[in-house]
Formats: C-alpha cells, sequence, structure tokens
C-alpha cells in the first residue's frame, strides 16, 4: 500500500489520531497538510466524519473539535449505524442503572465523557452475558473499546452482575488507578479476610471463586490495627473478552447515574 503524506507517518505507519486543534494553531508543514486535506464530510449524531482528500482514508473528529480518529474500513459502516440510531435506555433499563451506578473520569480527568456500568446484559437475539460494560458516551464504537462491541439497542435486559464490584470500591480502584505505579495500590479485601490488589480491575473481579459482591474495601481500623500485607496478589482484569454495549451521553447523566463529580 502506498504511503499517505497526510494519513500516514514518515516510516509509513497509519496515524491512529492526532490532536486538530494543535494542529491548527501549530501549524508545522505536516499540520498544514493534514488540516488542508482531510475534509469535512457531514456531521454525526455527536462530532462529525472526515475524509482524507489524498487517499480517501476516513477521518472522525469528536464533539469537541479536538481529537481527529482513524476510522478503519471496517468500522466505517458502523459509524455511521451509530450516528443514526437513537441509543438509550427504557425506564426499566434506567432503574436498573441507577441502582448499579457508574463511575467516570478519575481525578486527572482521563475517562472524561465516559460513563462505565459493569452489569449483566442479555441481548435481543438471546446472547446473555455476566460481564457486560454499558458505556455512555459520545464517541462512536471506533477504536476504544478492546472487546467485542455492540450497540446499546441490542439490549434487552439489564441486571446487576455477581461479578461487579460494589461502587465505593470501583470508585476508589478508579482513583488509585492513576497513581503512579506501585505508590498506592487498591487493597481490598474479601468477605473471607483475603487482601488483593485490584491494580487495574475497576470493575469486575472474578478470581479463584470470589466474585465482585465478595469484595470490600479494607476499614480504616483494620488498616490501623492489624498486619495488612505489604504484597497482596494483583488481580489484573482481561478487559478483551468483556463486550461494551455502547449508549449515548445524555445531558445530566453524571450526576443522575454516579452521584460524584
Ligand atoms: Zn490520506
Amino acid at each position: 500500500m502506498t504511503r499517505c503524506p497526510t494519513c500516514d507517518d514518515e516510516q509509513g505507519f497509519h496515524v491512529v489520531f492526532f490532536n486538530w486543534k494543535t494542529a491548527h494553531n501549530r501549524s508545522t508543514p505536516e499540520d498544514r497538510r493534514r488540516v488542508n486535506r482531510i475534509i469535512f464530510q457531514q456531521k454525526l449524531k455527536f462530532g462529525a466524519s472526515y475524509q482524507c482528500a489524498y487517499c480517501e482514508q476516513n477521518w472522525f473528529l469528536d464533539e469537541q473539535g479536538e481529537i481527529m480518529h482513524r476510522v478503519d474500513q471496517e468500522t466505517q459502516e458502523r459509524l455511521h449505524v451509530w450516528s443514526e440510531s437513537k441509543l438509550d435506555f427504557d425506564q426499566e433499563q434506567f432503574d436498573v442503572i441507577r441502582s448499579i451506578r457508574a463511575t467516570g473520569a478519575d481525578q486527572y480527568g482521563n475517562g472524561r465523557g465516559h460513563l462505565h456500568l459493569p452489569c449483566c446484559v442479555t441481548t435481543r437475539s438471546g446472547e446473555r452475558f455476566e460481564k457486560a460494560m454499558l458505556l455512555i458516551t459520545k464517541m462512536p464504537p471506533i477504536e476504544y473499546w478492546r472487546g467485542p462491541v455492540f450497540l446499546g439497542n441490542s439490549v434487552l435486559r439489564i441486571e446487576e452482575s455477581i461479578y461487579t464490584l460494589n461502587h465505593e470500591v470501583r470508585l476508589q480502584a478508579l482513583q488509585a488507578d492513576e497513581m503512579k505505579s506501585g505508590l498506592m495500590p487498591t487493597l481490598v479485601v474479601s468477605q473471607d479476610g483475603r487482601y488483593f490488589d485490584l491494580h487495574g480491575s475497576e470493575s469486575f473481579f472474578d478470581h479463584e471463586g470470589l466474585r465482585g459482591k465478595d469484595i470490600l474495601l479494607p476499614t480504616q481500623s483494620a488498616l490501623d490495627n492489624i498486619k495488612v500485607p505489604t504484597k497482596a496478589p494483583v488481580i489484573a482484569e482481561d478487559t478483551s473478552l468483556i463486550p461494551a454495549f455502547y449508549f449515548d451521553w445524555f445531558d445530566g447523566c453524571e450526576s443522575l447515574l454516579s452521584f460524584v463529580r
């Protein structure tokens, strides 16, 4: 495949995303090529689609007009289906997700614009996922999620999952995740007194028969009075198997669903 001087770097590697605002402001030769040759196509549900005038590579500009994302051939159709679909919750589903509660950005703002709701989903085609992630976001399903991806309108029923960590544990894990590695692991304790480090596992727990609902934050008096192991086993969640279901961001979703921030 020939290299596109706009969409590929000097070595011929694909540029996956770049900052569109910076490209306008900085205006290096590379920035000018991008700004001049990546052309607006149409407004989408959130954000807009663009295309390279040179090689016809498709691009997506986020709702904030900030980051330009490459859209692969395979995801281009999904982008348009997403844009034309209204992906919201019915009342029954909404009551369930309100009780599960969501997590959003960490204290540094990473993850801003996405709400995560770990739960159990049954799809309209009859598949049941004991571990599923609902994402409420303005971003289309083009590259963010590592696992299988579905649109929210394929969801028939949402239930609490026994693997989902309590909301307070999820919030704590999210806060700790961006700390310098190892400085503040997320220490949790099972109901039978075993300690674990949830580094990088912020949503589900499924380890040696223990499940999310069995996991608690250690109380302050436990931390003060007993010898907490300095090294607890690190439980890292493999999100590449967990399907994501994309729902539309809506006004007030953060305060309604996460009660923080
Ligand atoms: Zn191009």
